[in-house]
């Protein structure tokens, strides 16, 4: 057994010879602080100490970094992590410090001083882990670089950058293909979160993975809570969120340019900790207010889509849709982004029909061909499926996924399941006022009809007339329109989405005649608001902090985190991770060995601040 046990310096993990006899549960243990190995974790990096290649699906924080890690430390050379994005290399490099572990990365924000002494470590070999960029990797200088130097693997992370199938398709990644074949005697493994059938082509191909080893785990992210609510006062209902989670580190998603900044302002004026992100602002601002959020620990990021890559931050407490996303794919990716470190997160959307005929407007009106045009509102009719689906939310979307599951027991709908009424003879009458008006008006006539509202256009086209004028006085609009919505998502009338004219199909006809009947979800003020009370069961707070003396000791170790982290130059979470937090919060571990149980306390963190931490337990 070799000598990882020393005491807070580096001087063992420089020796590459000493790590190379090491078993990899070893290193699990010691250095990364934690117990066993999750999933099929242990499988691929065996498979990569002894030389192979492997393709990895893993979803979002199941650990896909610790597959070339451990590995990494196991073999005897320096291994090249390809990653896309500097700040993403920083803060892997930042917790891997702080782990004792020597990393580091080769980037353009580097000065020449500091580029040659990071060189000289590599060539010293004091360097474990080098992370570059794909364009530095496939530099003919870098190339020419490695052939000088002993290398242990390659590791090609957010591999589906690789395809233009993605979303994140970066052509560098593309040229990776000439460097893994000149360097095809080096074992190699390319990890992501999203494959569909065509990006994963791709990558076998590009990085000539057909003939390896493909490991892909399930899209289950058990840790997440899944809530959607029906868009109201949507500024409202975020602040309502946002009011049980303040000290929570959080993504807030909007689909325009104009909306990040709206949100924005708004927030800071409610006082609230916020950054944004969208292609149209400054890329030096970009990447500060990228680098501030993945260095806080209560910081807000409101952002387009555009903010994907690199989002490599463990303690994300939840991940807002403020709108609705445009696919489930999208969707799955962005709500992945919560809760990395396996400790509960939320992903909460907020959607309304209005949103989905604005999208769909996008897609009609777009210059995509007529096919390409129906398949991207299929996509976009099913995420409305999922918001609109009284099914257990993580079943339905592990459903989308092509995945079988039991029911989360967490989501909104599994703790208040409306109640399916009979609502036959209600869509009836919308139906008939539908084909009344010849199937050439929009939802809010229709509905204007049905309340018996005399408006201008109403009476322009003697809609008042009608004998379905008034039928539905009793109702308020909103849930006429709602249940207009519910018959979209459920396939039961289309829309043409240039005038958002509603038109009748085969199901509607057989409703109207009477030949089927048809259930839809009550939604009463009463499920509405046990569905918004979700947020608040499973909040951390209410979770954790059940007594005084630890919501104290809680606020102590926060304290104790943040000013460890400026001293130390980099992110709270590569100080001590949430789950860590956590545990030290309900074991109080009283000695330094049980200390060292608490997971993510490795060796050299436990030289480091283990008395410091004790010092501060003991005193609660
Ligand atoms: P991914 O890259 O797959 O999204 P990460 O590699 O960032 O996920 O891991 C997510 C979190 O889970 C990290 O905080 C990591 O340290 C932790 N983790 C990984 N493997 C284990 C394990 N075997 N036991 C406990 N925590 C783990
Ligand atoms: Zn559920």
């Amino acid at each position: 057994m070799s000598d990882l046990t020393h005491e807070g310096t580096l001087d063992t993990l420089d020796k590459p010879d000493t790590l190379y006899t090491t078993p990899c549960i070893d290193i699990l243990q010691r250095i990364f602080g934690y117990k066993n190995f999750r999933g099929e974790q242990e499988s691929i990096i065996n498979h990569i100490v002894n030389g192979g290649n492997a393709f990895v699906l893993m979803p979002t924080g199941a650990g896909k970094s610790l597959c070339y890690q451990i590995p990494a430390l196991s073999r005897d050379g320096i291994a090249i992590i390809v990653s896309p994005l500097i700040a993403l290399m920083q803060d892997q490099v930042a917790t891997l410090n702080e782990l004792g572990v020597k990393a580091i990365y080769l980037a353009s924000n580097q000065d020449s001083v500091e580029t040659q002494r990071n060189l000289s470590q590599i060539h010293n070999q004091q360097v474990k882990l080098l992370y570059v960029t794909p364009e530095r990797a496939t530099s003919s200088s870098f190339t020419h670089f490695l052939h000088n130097i002993k290398i242990s693997l390659f590791a090609i992370d957010e591999a589906h950058c690789v395809s233009h199938w993605g979303h994140d398709f970066r052509p560098e990644y593309q040229k990776l293909h000439t460097l893994v074949r000149t360097f095809a005697h080096v074992p190699r493994i390319a990890l992501t979160a999203t494959a569909d059938h065509f990006t994963r082509i791709d990558i076998l191909h590009y990085l000539h993975l057909k003939e390896s080893k493909q490991y892909s785990s399930s899209f289950l992210r058990d840790n997440l809570v899944y809530i959607v609510q029906e868009k109201n006062d949507g500024k409202t209902q975020l602040l309502n969120f946002l009011a049980k989670h303040r000290h929570a580190c959080g993504i807030i998603y909007c689909n325009s340019r104009s909306r990040v900044d709206q949100l924005t302002e708004f927030l800071q004026q409610n006082s609230f900790n916020v950054r944004s992100y969208h292609a149209g602002l400054e890329s030096s601002i970009r990447t500060a207010n990228h680098y501030y959020f993945l260095q806080q620990n209560n910081v807000i990021m409101v952002a387009t889509v555009a903010f994907g890559l690199g989002i490599d931050k463990p303690d994300v407490r939840y991940v807002y849709h403020f709108d609705m996303p445009r696919s489930i794919d999208h969707f799955y990716q962005e709500s992945g982004r919560a809760g990395r470190d396996g400790m509960v997160a939320f992903s909460i959307v907020s959607f309304g029909f209005k949103e989905v005929l604005e999208l769909s407007k996008i897609i009609i009106q777009s210059d995509m061909d007529e096919l390409k045009k129906k398949y991207e509102l299929t996509k976009l009719k099913k995420m409305l499926q999922y918001c609109d689906t009284v099914e257990c939310r993580c079943k339905t979307l592990l459903q989308f996924l092509g995945e079988a599951s039991d029911n989360c027991g967490k989501c909104d709908n599994c703790l208040t399941i409306p109640d399916n009424v009979d609502a036959t003879t209600t869509v009836q009458k919308i139906l008939a006022t539908i084909y009344k008006v010849g199937q050439k008006f929009n939802t809010s006539h229709i509905v204007d009809i049905l309340r018996g509202k005399a408006s201008i256009n109403v009476q322009i086209w003697e809609h008042h007339k009608l004998s379905t004028f008034g039928l539905c006085d009793t109702m308020n609009a909103k849930e006429l329109r709602r249940i207009i919505r519910l018959l979209y998502s459920r396939s039961i009338i289309d829309i043409d989405f240039t005038t958002n004219n509603i038109k009748l199909n085969d199901k509607a006809l057989s409703i109207l005649r009477g030949l089927e009947d048809i259930y839809l979800p009550q939604m009463t003020q009463e499920i509405a608001k046990l569905k918004h009370a979700a947020t608040t069961k499973y909040s951390m707070r209410t979770m954790w902090l059940r007594a005084e003396l630890e919501e104290r000791l809680y606020q102590e170790i926060l304290k104790f985190r943040h000013e460890i982290a400026l001293a130390h130059k980099t992110s709270h979470h590569a100080i001590l991770s949430d789950k860590s937090i956590y545990e030290i919060v309900t074991q109080k571990p009283v000695t330094l060995t049980a200390l060292g149980d608490i997971s993510g306390i490795g060796q050299i963190k436990l030289a480091r601040f283990g008395v410091m931490l004790l010092n501060i337990i003991l005193k609660f």
